[in-house]
């Protein structure tokens, strides 16, 4: 896989569990478990800080300005289809074994696309 791809769906899950370190229902079950959720969520912001000083530029904007669009940036393919808009995704795309091995985005969307296989 794409080195950046591979930091880029990191970088999504990240935020994802950034997210839900603020609900109050997470928070609840992370405190029964005696953990801190600020003290986790300090961390997560750390960790996402040093993965985002090794992906480029121009694509951590893309990714900034998708994800503020959406939610989600990066979405895995299934069954052909991009899992953000639900289009069908070009045959050739989706055929190409070395699919994973660079950025590519939804031509409908423009949410960056992986295929979880
Ligand atoms: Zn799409």
């Amino acid at each position: 896989m794409d080195p950046n791809l591979e930091r880029l769906i990191s970088l999504h899950d990240l935020d994802i569990m950034i997210a839900d370190l603020s609900r109050n229902d997470i928070r609840k079950e992370e405190e029964k478990l005696g953990l801190s959720p600020d003290e986790a969520q300090k961390e997560l912001r750390q960790l996402r800080k040093e993965l985002c000083n090794k992906i480029e530029k121009r694509l951590l904007a893309r990714y900034d300005r998708l994800a503020s669009r959406y939610g989600n940036a990066v979405v895995p393919a299934i069954q052909s289809r991009c899992s953000g808009c639900l289009t069908r995704l070009p045959t050739a795309m989706c055929s190409d074994p070395n699919r994973n091995e660079r950025i590519r985005t939804c031509p409908t969307c423009g949410r960056i696309i992986y295929w979880a296989d």
